[in-house]
């Protein structure tokens, strides 16, 4: 590794214009944010990827009809608390923002699911996992209905 003396270094910064001087300021802190940049947008790029391999046809009408239903989180029943949608197949195991595969979920329950298996994760939590599957089984029955498309 070349080490510059602190006098070299004062010298380029004096004498040699911005864009070309590497010890410059601007070039550091402008390389740092173009690092900074590019990995978000990888990162943006890479989710942009994964959400259009997957269909997802969840109307806005559907996500009131399935908070409606549920009438509360899907999992702990509370329903004084802001609902969010949670994939009960999580996106990462390939599971869709579509009508049979979301339900409103409180804050707190959608965090501590997050990617894990549904049915485990009730059992982990101590939750009802016969009645949220008899639950959503009826719930999905009634949605369907509801939004089928009538054949033509
Ligand atoms: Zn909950």
């Amino acid at each position: 590794m070349i080490t510059v003396s602190h006098a070299c270094r004062m010298t380029a910064n004096s004498h040699m214009p911005d864009e070309i001087n590497p010890w410059s300021r601007r070039v550091t802190y402008g390389w740092r944010v173009a690092s900074n940049r590019s990995r978000r947008a990888r990162a943006a790029r890479k989710r942009k990827r994964r959400m259009a391999r997957v269909e997802h046809d969840l109307s806005d009408q559907q996500w009131t009809a399935i908070k409606a239903a549920w009438g509360g989180c899907a999992y702990c029943g509370a329903a004084d608390t802001a609902l969010q949608r949670d994939c009960l197949l999580a996106l990462s195991r390939g599971g869709r923002y579509t009508l049979e595969n979301i339900v409103p979920a409180c804050r707190s329950c959608n965090a501590s699911k997050c990617n894990e298996e549904v049915t485990g994760w009730l059992r982990r939590k101590r939750l009802d996992e016969k009645a949220f599957l008899l639950r959503h089984y009826e719930v999905n029955n009634a949605l369907a209905a509801e939004f089928a498309t009538p054949v033509q």
